[in-house]
């Protein structure tokens, strides 16, 4: 039996794996390699096997860096089915569809530039009609439910506690001769008291563990801290008339904020008449697939809303804004009120418009609760430069920029060892899914905690396991 790491192995971006066992092949993700432009496209254009050949594949969440790159596979020959929760079919269906939307646009506008150098067109990596013929394979399984996608291969999907619909994944496979091993693959592992979500599974035994590492070297606030922070936020900048601008993911981040607005705007920490705007057509439908599956809400989210027939992605003084004309129209609005918007690290979408208009007045804050890779326009204000560019025009950044660290979807160190030293019978572990830095931080905390044999693959090795 192997195991090789097609993606996600040294880096963040990409998640791709593969286990081989009697001739049969599965793929574990099939994630976007994100990053420089022409490095990632290639990484994504092209695959370091043929996928005709794959015999089955299991998708663990909707992050584009998990599910991103299935349009290509597909495209590029893969049939077989890809098995994941009802959710996460559910997501994939706005996330590929929005991918493939930013992929047409990107090539149209590269087009127009070649088109007045006379130089040859691209094509996007794939389209709309890519993701319909992707989202045919999907198959749903619910959490919990063991199945055997091939003859050998027994899995069982488990609570992730990541985003909604994620999970990770507890195999059972049998090798060449005969023996049957257990296999945990975390996809992305969550945290405990998550907003609306179930804290992760607790795997009891297994042999081999492939272990996300993202936040490998480093601890976050404690969740319970975060909505306390977010109120006095906007209560300092209510109080001088400014407004809130909040850039954010679509999936996952946007509704944690939506949830814990209400909940404070219910118990009355910050002021009920504090007019919210989601504005991104992406989180309007991604939070409709919130609402449909309340399968995953957590007991907390269930008593205090899905009991008493409210909804806890709504309330009266929030408007989801889907056509463009509502958000130009919060431009000429007077504050103070709230603003969340996408894309979570500034780099596109309609935030931009709300950051150009009012970043350069002191009385509005921007409040940073994602991650911002480098060289985004996210990590500049993060960083608090005295100038940004928007839109290629320099901007003084005026208002104040506060930085909400609580409200990571991902395990941090602590929590990613918890997981691992839980499990017994523990005796090789793959460490993937992290910066070079963070992981090899995380090896050595696994070797402290008496793991003898722990792998941080490279992309493409092959490990007889
Ligand atoms: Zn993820």
């Amino acid at each position: 039996m192997k195991f090789i790491s097609y993606g996600a192995a040294r880096e963040v971006t990409g998640s791709r794996h593969m286990i081989i066992s009697n001739g049969k092949k599965l793929l574990l993700d099939c994630g976007l390699f994100q990053g420089r432009r022409k490095e990632a496209e290639e990484k994504n254009k092209t695959f370091p096997f043929d996928p005709k050949t794959v015999d089955a594949m299991i998708l663990s969440h909707a992050h584009i860096d998990h599910c991103g790159n299935i349009p290509t596979l597909v495209k590029n020959g893969y049939k077989n089915p890809i098995y994941c929760t009802p959710a996460t079919k559910d997501l994939c269906f706005y996330m590929l569809r929005d991918s493939a939307f930013i992929h047409e646009k990107e090539a149209e506008y590269l087009n127009e530039k070649k088109m007045k150098k006379g130089e040859e067109l691209i094509k996007p990596l794939y389209t709309q009609e890519d993701v319909d013929a992707a989202l045919k394979l999907f198959q749903e399984v619910n959490l919990n439910e063991t199945f055997e996608p091939l003859p050998g291969f027994k899995i069982t999907l488990r609570e992730a506690g990541h985003i909604l619909g994620s999970a990770m994944l507890q195999m059972e496979i049998t090798d060449e001769k005969g023996i049957a091993h257990k296999i945990v693959f975390t996809g992305d592992l969550g945290r405990r008291e998550l907003p609306v979500l179930k804290d992760p599974f607790k795997i009891e035994d297994a042999e081999i563990l492939i272990t996300e590492s993202t936040y490998g070297e480093r601890l976050h606030e404690p969740m319970s801290t975060a909505e306390g922070k977010l109120a006095e936020i906007i209560n300092k900048t209510v109080e001088r008339g400014g407004k809130i601008i909040i850039p954010a993911f679509a999936l996952e981040r946007t509704q944690e904020l939506v949830y814990s607005l209400n909940g404070l705007m219910s118990v009355g920490k910050i002021s009920r008449d504090l007019a919210v705007f989601v504005d991104s057509p992406l989180a309007v439908n991604v939070t409709e697939v919130f609402r449909k599956h309340k399968e995953c809400y957590d007991i907390e989210t269930l008593k205090k809303f899905t009991d008493h027939n409210k909804d806890p992605f709504g309330f009266s003084m929030l408007k989801y804004i889907s056509d463009v004309e509502d958000s130009k129209a919060l431009n000429g609005r007077h504050g103070p009120f709230i603003i969340i918007s996408g894309s979570g690290m500034c780099e596109f979408g309609r935030v931009l418009h709300h950051l150009r208009n009012n970043i350069d007045d002191h009385r509005n804050t921007i409040i940073v609760v994602g991650y911002m890779a480098e060289n985004t326009l996210g990590r500049k204000i993060k960083e608090k430069r005295k100038i940004v560019n928007i839109f290629g025009k320099p901007h003084r950044l005026e208002c104040d920029v506060e930085i909400i660290d609580a409200y990571s979807a991902h395990a941090d160190r602590s929590d990613l060892l918890d997981f691992a030293t839980h499990i017994k019978g523990l005796k090789k572990i793959f460490v993937v899914h992290g910066e070079e830095k963070s992981q090899m931080a995380f090896k050595g905390a696994l070797i402290a905690n008496g793991f003898n044999w722990v792998q941080i693959p490279q992309f493409g090795e092959e490990f007889e396991i």
